[in-house]
């Protein structure tokens, strides 16, 4: 038998417990996985504090991202000692997920190990990291953005997207503005690569729905009225990545930077995103993204930790990224 974290139906609420269970119990997938690390991402931390209700059937082993090794294939794209990946595909929603030992998963759920990540960088990355560089690609594919162009902005900066973005952007040579409201994160921001900040209480004030054009590109990760003011403040032809709402879900903007000055509005979902924009995600990832930054990016916590860790999570709290050691 193993240790899972269980979302369960408590008097019509979701409540998260640990339970045992052995490998007959898991779900009938053709792919047996013997999960190393998981992560713990914003959305874990909603559906394991009982804050958002991510899992659409109960009950669900939650977590929604996956390293490990294959344990028995009965497809043959897949044979034991394989090292993989799985970010989203409906882990913790509709799917059992990665807050278990082991886990039998869709083949094609799975993404091979890139070359030159182990197990617990891949986890460090995981789903926000992974996010952050299907936000850098959209923003180089709309092609606004050069190094030398101007001022990119990240929010959420000191979050697990955000911090990602920032060193993928910096690497590439962007000058990179952070919005935070933890000045204390600056060092941190400053070793990633930010070079300019930006206080996120300024960004979550309305204001006028055209302000002074500041930001050649940028990732928000915040939503609400910090996006409107992102997309009020974009240079003529800039694009704006849409992937979080950390600060609420509403969107109270005007269609003026739209119309005006050509600013587009480029959403991102890493959930069903297809296998190709995952691999040239992962890609930029094995190449950009500075070993000693991811360490300075993550830590690694026990699963017996998971129900406080959820909880700092949904409170703002946590800086960079958590890896899960499921066997702890
Ligand atoms: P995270 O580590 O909790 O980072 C979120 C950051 O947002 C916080 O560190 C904080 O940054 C800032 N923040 C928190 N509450 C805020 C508020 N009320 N107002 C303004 N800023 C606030 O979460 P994450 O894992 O990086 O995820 C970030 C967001 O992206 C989440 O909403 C998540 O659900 C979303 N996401 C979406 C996808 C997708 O497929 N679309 C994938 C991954 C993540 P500072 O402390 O620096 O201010």
């Amino acid at each position: 038998t193993f240790t899972a974290l269980m979302i369960e139906d408590e008097g019509g609420k979701p409540k998260a417990s640990f339970r045992q269970m052995g490998i007959g119990d898991l779900p009938d997938h053709d792919v047996l996985v013997e999960v190393h690390y998981s992560t713990l991402n914003y959305k874990d931390g909603l559906a394991v504090s009982g804050k958002g209700r991510i899992a659409r059937r109960l009950p669900m082993v939650a977590g929604i991202d996956i390293a490990g090794i294959v344990k028995e294939s009965r497809s043959p794209d897949w044979k034991p000692g394989d090292k993989v990946v799985v970010n989203g595909w409906g882990l913790s929603e509709t799917e059992w997920g990665g807050y278990a030992r082991y886990q039998r998963l869709k083949p094609e759920w799975l993404t091979r190990l890139p070359d030159g990540f182990d197990l617990v960088e891949a986890m460090a990355i995981g789903t926000a990291g992974y996010t952050a560089a299907l936000c850098v690609d959209a923003l180089e594919d709309w092609g606004q953005i050069r190094p030398g162009s101007g001022e990119v902005l990240v929010t959420g900066a000191a979050g697990g997207v955000g911090s990602t973005a920032i060193a993928l952007l910096a690497a590439r040579g962007y000058a990179v503005t952070a919005a935070t409201g933890r000045p204390e994160t600056h060092d941190y921001l400053r070793s990633l690569g930010a070079s300019a900040f930006v206080d996120r209480a300024v960004l979550a004030e309305k204001g006028a729905p055209l302000q002074k054009e500041r930001w050649s590109g940028a990732v928000d990760t915040v939503g609400s009225q910090t996006l409107a003011t992102v997309l009020s403040q974009a240079r003529y032809g800039a694009a704006v990545t849409a992937c979080g709402l950390a600060g609420g879900a509403d969107l109270p903007a005007t269609v003026l930077p739209h119309i005006l000055r050509s600013v587009a509005l480029l959403g991102i979902d890493s959930v069903m995103a297809p296998h190709a924009k995952r691999e040239r995600a992962w890609a930029r990832l094995a190449r950009d993204l500075d070993r000693d930054a991811l360490r300075a990016i993550s830590r690694v916590e026990p699963m017996s930790l998971l129900p406080d860790l959820a909880g700092q999570i949904v409170a703002g709290q946590i800086r960079g990224r958590v890896v899960i050691d499921v066997s702890r």
